[in-house]
């Protein structure tokens, strides 16, 4: 206990001036297995990993602060490209194909909730509540609802060109990373992807499903990728176009979970600058 409040207190950084004005930095620990640092709501979160040394935190935190500072003055717009998905009421949305309308009713509750009938997709908010909230809750909407089409096209592809035995398939709303492979083959995708381009969702899904075969990012394992897409590396190219994440790697010093097992994939980050994998 004595150790973490005081890593607590040495986490301190000068507020990071981004075109012209002081942006503040909130150190977080976190259940990760990298650290990375990103630009949310006007403050700067660098996220540590939980389990590991002291010193080590700190060391990853400074480390992130220095090239997140450095990455801020020399081009401040690339991070203001990766935000939260952000959703409206009135907006028209085409996740995977599927029109719905977003309608919002705000009511006197406590809690949000959502509900899709007939190509509407109808929010039922707190009077208070912000555009943040709302995001949220659509965000999560969505993932359930489209977790049953992911489901079958992973399955889908799975079948033409790996043949794996599958885990679960899950969708999640992350900053940072566009998908992932745990050592039981759970695929985890990203909600974004079913709002870009549909050759992206599939890139991301042969990636993920090369895993079941090749564990790392070798030579193997890309042309597993390759051999389902030819030309993989223009996708993956525009996938990574798009950076506002700054990562660290950092090897866990205590036996992994197997959540943190799961394959981070680096490579497959919503365009993160990496300090090992450039
Ligand atoms: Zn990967």
């Amino acid at each position: 206990m004595l150790g973490l409040s005081r890593i607590k207190n040495s986490y301190s950084f000068e507020p990071v001036e981004i075109s012209g004005k002081p942006t503040g930095v909130n150190v977080v620990e976190s259940d990760i297995k990298n650290g990375y640092a990103i630009l949310s709501d006007g403050v700067i979160i660098i996220k540590v990993p939980r389990r590991c040394a002291p010193r080590r935190k700190l060391e990853i935190a400074n480390d992130l602060y220095k090239k997140i500072s450095a990455a801020l003055q020399k081009n401040p717009a690339r991070f203001f490209r990766n935000k939260e998905l952000e959703f409206y009421d009135g907006e028209i949305i085409s996740p995977f194909g599927v029109t719905l309308a977003i309608r919002v009713l705000k009511s006197e509750r406590k809690t949000a909730s959502c509900s899709i009938r007939n190509g509407v997709l109808a929010v039922k908010a707190p009077t208070h509540a912000d555009e943040i909230l709302i995001s949220k809750c659509v965000s999560n909407c969505l993932r359930k609802e489209l977790a049953s089409q992911a489901r079958k096209l992973v399955e889908d592809i799975n079948s033409l060109h790996f043949g794996s035995a599958l885990g679960k398939v899950r969708l999640n709303s992350s900053l940072s990373v566009w998908g992932s492979c745990s050592p039981k083959n759970d695929i985890t995708l990203n909600l974004r992807l079913f709002f870009i381009d549909r050759k992206f969702l599939e890139y991301v899904i042969v990636h993920e499903l090369a895993h079941t075969h090749v564990r790392s990012h070798s030579k193997r394992f890309w042309r597993e990728v390759e051999r389902v897409i030819p030309d993989y590396r223009i996708l993956r190219k525009g996938l990574k176009s798009s950076g506002t994440v700054i990562k660290t790697e950092y090897q866990s010093e205590v036996a992994p979970t197997e959540k943190e097992a799961a394959i981070p994939d680096s490579g497959e980050n919503a365009g993160a600058v990496t300090s090992s994998h450039p």
